[in-house]
């Protein structure tokens, strides 16, 4: 998989992508990450990217010919599957749309400043936006960042058998069981006897049961299929 980032604070994004799991997708060879400095498509000497907003309201837009241009740079280069706009008013990223992007070939990720982008990229050169939850941010990096992390743990081959996504929360609508660690006793605290009984009938079936109880408990439209499908 090959994900393009368009950004214009490229910094930001260096070190959630260069750690961890997706830095070890990278290595790896199963995804391909770039990010594009768009101060680099302007023109003008002082290597602008935003202008004011047409109308009353004050405040600056991001401009449409460095994002025009990058895009059609990369478009020119090879077949996307998507060209996302990270936006507080896209489709809200869950378990779902993460599942579904990880499957992609090639994506772009545009990451929206200011007040936002001038309309028409949205309109004409973007397929996809999305929100990573009902709040502002300053910028879409770290946006962009949070929707990379949750796609790449599920490009197959990123995570080992023990760590498989599978057994994530939301992966089938239900919260994953509490997991417990050596010692098994700590300041009188006991992990649950089931867990060092060995039987692992007892324990799936254990691990199973709490899965349902914190979903009812905690999130119980899971259950009821709410949540909407990516
Ligand atoms: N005026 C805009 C918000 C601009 S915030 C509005 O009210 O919709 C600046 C940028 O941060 C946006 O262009 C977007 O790229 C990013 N951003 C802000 N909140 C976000 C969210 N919840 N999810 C994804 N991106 C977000």
């Amino acid at each position: 998989m090959r994900i393009d980032i368009i950004t214009v604070l490229p910094e930001i994004l260096e070190s959630p992508l260069s750690h961890s799991i997706i830095k070890r997708a990278q290595t790896k060879g199963l995804v391909d990450i770039h990010l594009h400095h768009l101060r680099e498509y302007t023109t003008d000497k002082h290597r602008t990217v935003d202008d004011y907003a047409f109308g009353p309201d004050a405040g600056m837009v991001m401009k449409i010919e460095p994002i025009f241009k990058v895009i059609r740079k990369l478009k020119s280069e090879r077949d996307y599957d998507e060209v996302i706009y990270t936006s507080p008013d896209g489709q809200r990223l869950t378990q779902q749309v993460a599942n579904g992007l990880s499957i992609k070939g090639n994506i772009i990720i545009l990451c929206g400043h200011y007040k936002g982008i001038d309309h028409r990229v949205r309109e004409h050169l973007i397929t996809r936006e999305i929100s990573i939850g009902d709040y502002v941010l300053s910028g879409g990096e770290l946006a962009a960042a949070i929707i990379v992390d949750s796609v790449v743990r599920l490009v197959p081959g990123v995570l080992s058998n023990e760590t498989s996504a599978l057994t994530d929360s939301f992966q089938d609508n239900l919260l994953a069981p509490p997991v417990y660690t050596r010692p098994a006793e700590f300041n009188g605290w006991k992990v649950p006897e089931v867990l060092t009984s060995g039987n692992f009938k007892a324990i799936e079936k254990w691990q199973m049961e709490q899965a349902l109880e914190r979903t009812k408990r905690l999130r119980p439209e899971l259950l009821e299929g709410l949540e909407e499908d990516g």
